[in-house]
């Protein structure tokens, strides 16, 4: 694999599974040091421990600031972040083919976000949950956690993030979008609401980012292979009447040209390239990989 992000800095948010986890591995694997910033400590551990588990040596070093714990990596010679700096908790590892430091951190509660994406050159904005249930029964909270989730932290975050890329005149911003930022699908309001709202920050960062060398995407998978996939699958059954055993074939594969769930490593290698040089001209755009669900 090539090693053409070495040396720059990414943060994964939701970095300790699903399709975050295989972006960690990525990045990694192309030489950036990677920042796993996950609500699930044992998740964003074993995402660090994996990237070290490749050839790195592991480092901890723990002291926590409110908010935000910091679990992490020593990478190649890096300066430390701007959370770093306010004493948060880190251990971590750095390897040849680069490195990754753990962060625990609660995106949904924004007060925590402020100092995360100092010092970023690569920012994937990927923590996401689903909730699966008519309007009129949809929890007035879950769709404001979701929000904030998915709407108000990467706005947060890129607002943290662009002064810095400004600087170095270099950055790349990468919304994990689905094809429900680009259509519509009963049941998923929250969500939906969220991703379409994902869409439009992405595009106006693209149009205040480009003269500064920094692009913004996002990606638009299809149904994908991870356990928040695997999470809806009951809720699913339940909302369109049918057995679990029948929800990927008559629910998640029906718009698929292709019938299969995507990969997470597939949708990792385009925000692979995204975050590449090579796809400075690639801005403001949607990226789809549904097996043709939006070709429809
Ligand atoms: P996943 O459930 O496998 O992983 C999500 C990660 O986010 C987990 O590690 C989880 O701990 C973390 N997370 C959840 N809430 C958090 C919070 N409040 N603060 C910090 N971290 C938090 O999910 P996934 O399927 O890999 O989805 C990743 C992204 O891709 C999401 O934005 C999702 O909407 C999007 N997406 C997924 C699919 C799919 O079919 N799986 C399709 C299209 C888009």
């Amino acid at each position: 694999m090539t090693h053409d992000l070495q040396g720059r800095r990414a943060l994964v948010t939701g970095g300790g599974s699903g399709i975050g986890l295989a972006c960690v591995h990525e990045l990694a694997g192309r030489g950036a040091h990677v920042v796993v910033a996950d609500v699930s400590e044992e998740a964003a551990s074993a995402a660090v421990a994996a990237v070290t588990a490749r050839g790195g040596s592991a480092t901890a070093d723990v002291s926590a600031p409110a908010g935000v714990a910091h679990n992490g990596a020593e990478r190649n010679g890096a300066e430390r972040s701007g959370a770093e700096r306010n004493g948060a908790e880190r251990s971590g590892a750095a390897g040849a083919s680069g490195s990754a430091e753990a962060w625990v951190v609660d995106l949904a509660d924004t007060a925590a976000l402020d100092t995360l994406a100092l010092d970023v050159d690569i920012l994937v904005n990927n923590a996401g949950v689903q909730r699966v249930s008519p309007i009129e029964a949809f929890d007035p909270e879950a769709f404001r956690l979701i929000q904030r989730l998915m709407l108000e932290a990467p706005f947060l975050l890129i607002r943290a993030a662009l002064p810095g890329m400004y600087e170095r005149g270099w950055g790349r911003i990468i919304n994990l979008s689905s094809v429900h930022g680009l259509r519509a699908s009963p049941f998923k309001s929250a969500y939906v609401a969220a991703k379409h709202g994902l869409e439009g920050l992405s595009k106006v960062t693209a149009l205040e980012g480009g003269a500064h060398g920094v692009t913004s995407n996002c990606v638009n998978p299809g149904y994908v292979r991870t356990p928040l996939v695997e999470r809806q699958v009951a809720d699913q059954a339940r909302v369109h009447g049918i057995p679990e055993s029948e929800v990927v074939e008559r629910v998640m594969l029906t718009e698929s040209a292709v019938k299969r769930l995507v990969e997470p490593a597939e949708v990792a290698s385009l925000v692979g390239w995204l975050a590449s040089d090579r796809a400075g001209m690639a801005t403001g755009a949607s990226y789809t990989m549904d097996g043709g669900w939006s070709a429809r």
